[in-house]
């Protein structure tokens, strides 16, 4: 066990995550939320999956769960919850005033020393750090859905960012079993959005035009695409499926630009072509299901990432 504190801001789905992710190398962490019924269920849901994780034989670190949850406490006083702190992960809805209020509201009470990193999906750093007197210690760490499961975190500083803090943050990531990727400066999206956002603007031409129906382009990526990114990513894919990458370039890069400029501008994902998706995903699965679904895909990740650890 650590002596080190870390504070988690907002004890929604994502805040649980970093708690249990954080407490799983033994530091001690202290959640704030604003809603006190909020912290206690947090702390009974993170028990209660501490101790299903042990039982099945996937919970990370070497605690146990109950060393693991005795690391963890809740608190309803954010000056408190990050006085002493080294670290703090913000985990609040994703709405860009009430981030600006509570960023407003830390710039009083932090020190100079504690790392203020966002899980924000969508909001670039400068957009609620700019006015900040701390704006130098203030950074994204984007985790991606199931965080407990899938490891990457995007690491994104903006212009005010000091240097030594991606550097920092990406060894605290990385010594508590994240994948940690640091951006050289923010930028809309970050990568993983803007690139799934590639992949979805394809894969809606190509049902706008009636090419493929929304099943099969889900079995191009599921049963094709997918099975590999498991593992490798596109740019090693690519070096592997000629001699090395510049065969690849050799043999492929003129289809692929000639490809490429056959796709057309980016759609906007609106009117009779989003009725026909939803339809056809709600047949796939009805909105009654999603639950089920969600718990399914969770169970495909662990048995996914238990895998990759063992290969
Ligand atoms: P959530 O709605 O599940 O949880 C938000 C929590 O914040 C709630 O417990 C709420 O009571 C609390 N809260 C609200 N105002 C607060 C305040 N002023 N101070 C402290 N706590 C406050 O949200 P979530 O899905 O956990 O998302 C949190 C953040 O993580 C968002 O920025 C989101 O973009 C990001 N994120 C979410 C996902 C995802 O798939 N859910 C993935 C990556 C990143």
């Amino acid at each position: 066990l650590k002596d080190r504190k870390i504070a988690i801001i907002g004890s929604g789905l994502i805040g649980m995550s970093w708690s249990m992710i954080f407490a799983s190398a033994g530091y001690k962490v202290v959640i704030f939320d604003i809603v006190q019924s909020q912290i206690d269920n947090a702390l009974k849901q993170i028990e209660c999956q501490l101790k299903s994780l042990e039982e099945r034989g996937l919970l990370r670190g070497k605690l146990t769960a109950k060393q693991q949850y005795s690391c963890i406490s809740g608190c309803t006083d954010i000056k408190e919850a990050v006085t002493g702190a080294f670290f703090m992960q913000e985990c609040v809805p994703e709405n860009i005033e009430l981030k600006k209020k509570l960023y407003k509201q830390l710039d009083e009470i932090v020190d100079d020393k504690i790392i203020i990193s966002s899980s924000t999906s969508t909001f670039m750093p400068s957009i609620f750090s700019d006015d900040m007197k701390h704006r130098a210690q203030v950074l994204v760490s984007h985790p991606v859905n199931p965080p407990y499961y899938v490891p990457l975190v995007e690491i994104v500083p903006s212009k005010h960012t000091r240097k030594d803090i991606p550097t920092i943050t990406r060894a605290l990531m990385t010594e508590v079993g994240q994948k940690p990727v640091v951006l050289s400066r923010e930028i809309e999206g970050f990568a993983l959005n803007r690139i799934q956002y590639a992949i979805l603007n394809e894969c809606w031409r190509l049902i706008a035009d009636g090419i493929l129906d929304v099943k099969d382009i889900d079995s191009v990526m599921s049963d094709g695409l997918g099975m590999r990114y498991a593992f490798l990513g596109p740019m090693e894919t690519a070096h592997l499926n000629a001699e090395g990458f510049l065969s690849y370039c050799d043999r492929y890069s003129k289809t692929i630009y000639a490809v490429s400029e056959t796709m057309g501008p980016v759609p906007k994902m609106e009117g009779p072509v989003m009725e026909q998706v939803a339809k056809e995903l709600e047949q796939m699965c009805p909105l009654e299901d999603l639950e089920k679904r969600r718990k399914w895909r969770d169970t495909c990740l662990t048995e996914l990432s238990k895998m990759k650890k063992e290969l």
